[in-house]
């Protein structure tokens, strides 16, 4: 190349911008996607909504870990079952809806991701836009063994992977429970999050919540509050710091999804609600949807299959 064809090269790189550069990560993702964005939820006013107006409720979705039927050759099947519960999304007008990860079956750092995120984006913004969409990071999303790099990958994708919101009167924490799961490949992460946790809990205006609730991927236990360390659930050495943390702040129900099937336990007054798929089932629920009524003094929730989600909520 001679050197005036150099330059015209260069010129041309410059004119066309960053979509030449191969590294450049991906930033054309719809706004709706980045709305956890510094350890908040840019979708609710922080401050009104801190005021408990009246009951309502919202959707959880755990699961559709797109690619999982055919292993990450096609996506159909998880398209067909998303449609179905946009469609009830739609219709029922939640206050909002949460899906508790595993968004996609394959990992970043392989081939099939971009394919699947664009999907799962595709899908998840025939949501009214009047109903904001939460986003929750599984196992999945950042790794088995989380790292700052698969995090970030993540965070350009679906926003942060730990935050905190206010919606009508109730307060909201979302977790990273991979770090929880397995620290080993970013411990600072874990001890990030842990420490933002501690401040999240101690302060004053949580005590004034109606209810504080929280959501992550892995159960920290399917059933019983001491049960064995496996696959399902959160080790022992952090499940029960936590749990110890979250009663002393009085936390109502803790939201996960990663078991493909329904579950719950109690540890004293806390719920431990364990959400089937919108996706693949692995067991004998039927891929469906969670709806969470919130009074002021109490909470309810419920699974449907999505074949038999109720035509309104009352
Ligand atoms: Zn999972």
């Amino acid at each position: 190349m001679t050197r005036t064809q150099t330059n015209l090269l260069a010129i041309l790189i410059l004119l066309a911008g960053p979509a030449l550069w191969a590294d450049e990560p991906n930033r054309k993702v719809s706004s709706r996607f980045q709305q956890a964005e510094s350890r908040s939820f840019l979708g609710f006013d922080a401050a009104q909504e801190q005021v408990w107006q009246a009951p309502f409720f919202f959707i959880q979705l755990a699961d559709p870990q797109y690619g999982m039927f055919t292993g990450n050759t096609g996506l159909e099947k998880e398209q067909v079952l998303v449609q179905q519960a946009v469609a009830h999304i739609n219709r029922l007008q939640p206050r909002f809806v949460i899906v508790c990860g595993d968004l996609t079956n394959a990992t970043p750092d392989h081939a099939r991701y971009a394919a699947q995120v664009s999907q799962y984006h595709q899908d998840f913004s025939q949501i009214d836009p009047e109903i904001p969409l939460v986003c929750v990071c599984g196992n999945h999303d950042v790794g088995n063994r989380p790292t700052a790099t698969s995090i970030d990958r993540y965070r350009d994708n679906f926003g942060d992977d730990y935050f905190s919101f206010w919606v009508g009167g109730v307060f909201n924490v979302v977790l990273n429970s991979s770090l929880l799961k397995d620290p080993a490949g970013a411990p600072d992460r874990l001890l990030a999050q842990q420490k933002w946790l501690d401040q999240q809990l101690n302060n004053p205006q949580v005590q004034h919540a109606k209810h504080v609730l929280v959501f992550l991927h892995h159960p920290l236990f399917l059933e019983q509050a001491d049960e064995p360390d496996q696959y399902f659930n959160i080790p022992l050495e952090r499940r029960l710091p936590l749990l110890e943390q979250f009663k002393q702040a009085q936390v109502r129900a803790i939201f996960a999804g990663h078991y493909h099937r329904n579950a719950y336990g109690r540890a004293g007054d806390l719920e431990m609600i364990t959400t089937g798929p919108v996706g693949r089932p692995l067991g004998k629920d039927p891929s469906g949807l969670r709806i969470v009524k919130i009074e002021e003094a109490d909470l309810q929730h419920e699974y449907y299959p999505l074949e038999d989600v109720p035509a309104q909520v009352e």
